[in-house]
């Protein structure tokens, strides 16, 4: 409970800064942060005196159960029926919505709502942009205990299936073996469509599984991720069935070095771009800088890619407490790719690596 009156403060001063005084939230992710609700349809409010979470009677209970500090508004037949009831106590205040989550003709019904609204009764609706994404770089301590469950239950899936996975063995196949075991041992969700790309199909970073059968000495790239009480995970490793072959040895051992590179200096204050060209440098002197083609890195949380980024453009630097990934890769078409994946968090500015699935070592 701490946690959360602790992010609507931190909200309530970011909304003062920005002019705001209050925040419409309808992101299932943002409203989850704030408010704790789980379910899928809600708006939550946020303004300088009071916290609102609005819904309809299919979450009446859910809501008095996850949301006891929240006062509860309820949602009775449309929009124009409930609106205007929820927004009255900010009358003549700037409201703020997300833009970037607010269908446009949700938008649109929404204005034509508020304007038919009595004049003293009527907020302002203004756009507003990842306002609370902002504020959910930075893990607390709850959020990181709980997202370095998803890392280790995700490691776990990873090793029980990656030492069965025989040459015969379908894409699928391996993508349902990992879910299964994930689903088993307390994931709620995988994080995404799990990826598994084997030979040439790998060259696509984001492969989705076949029924075709996985064939020996081809990389074969897992890309992964479970749900953990609302927190997920990802990571990736290319591995390969029997021995690999030299042009194998020799890129994944350009990307692993890349990823170490990285991991090892990346620091607090970096920027982003900064932190991506680390990974970045070591492809581009091996000669693969044209086959390195997404950015190094992404927070992750509540939503498997959130804030920060890590990549060529990205202004914004790293900060204590935020989680990141550091997944450089190759893709070759025609061959394959390889990608390796980690996750952790910025501790003591430097990497804290949560991910501790077993790497291929190709000089040891
Ligand atoms: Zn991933
Ligand atoms: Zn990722």
């Amino acid at each position: 409970m701490s946690a959360l009156s602790d992010r609507v403060t931190r909200l309530r001063s970011v909304l003062a800064e920005s002019n705001l005084d209050a925040l419409l939230v309808a992101h299932p992710a943002n409203r989850r942060y704030l408010s704790g609700f789980t379910g899928t349809h809600a708006f939550v409010l946020v303004s300088a005196d009071g916290t609102w979470l609005s819904t309809d009677s299919r979450y009446w209970e859910q809501a008095e159960t996850q949301c006891p500090d929240f006062q509860l508004h309820r949602q009775e037949g449309g929009v124009s029926d409930w609106l205007p009831g929820l927004l009255t106590p900010l009358a003549g205040r700037k409201v703020g919505f997300e833009a970037e989550h607010l269908t446009v003709s949700l938008h649109k019904q929404m204005r034509d709502i508020v304007s038919g609204m009595a004049a003293p009764e009527r907020p302002a609706l203004v756009q507003s942009e990842a306002v609370v994404e902002q504020l959910r770089v930075i893990k607390d301590e709850e959020e990181l205990k709980t997202i370095e469950c998803a890392v280790r239950l995700g490691d776990a899936a990873f090793a029980a299936v990656a030492e069965r996975i025989e040459p015969g063995w379908s894409e699928t196949q391996v993508a349902w073996e990992i879910e299964r075991y994930a689903r088993e041992h307390g994931a709620s969700a995988m994080s995404f469509a799990t990826i598994v790309g084997g030979g040439p199909w790998g060259a696509m970073p984001h492969a989705y599984p076949r029924q075709e059968p996985i064939a020996a000495g081809q990389p074969i790239v897992i890309d992964m991720g479970v749900v953990v009480d609302g927190y997920c995970s990802d990571m990736t490793r290319t591995i390969v069935l029997g021995e690999p072959d030299a042009k194998f040895q020799e890129i994944y051992d350009i990307v692993l070095t890349a990823q170490e590179t990285a991991e090892a200096t990346l620091e607090a204050g970096m920027l982003g771009r900064e932190v991506h060209a680390l990974a970045e440098d070591v492809i581009a002197s091996a000669g693969y800088g044209n086959q390195f083609g997404h950015g190094l890195g992404h927070g992750v949380g509540l939503e498997v890619h959130e804030l920060p980024r890590l990549g060529r453009t990205v202004e914004e630097p790293l900060e204590e407490g935020m989680v990141i990934t550091v997944e450089p890769g190759i893709y070759l078409p025609g061959w394959g790719g390889i990608r390796i994946e980690d996750m952790g968090v910025i501790e003591n500015g430097k990497f804290r690596n949560f991910t501790t699935a077993a790497k291929l070592r190709m000089i040891d």
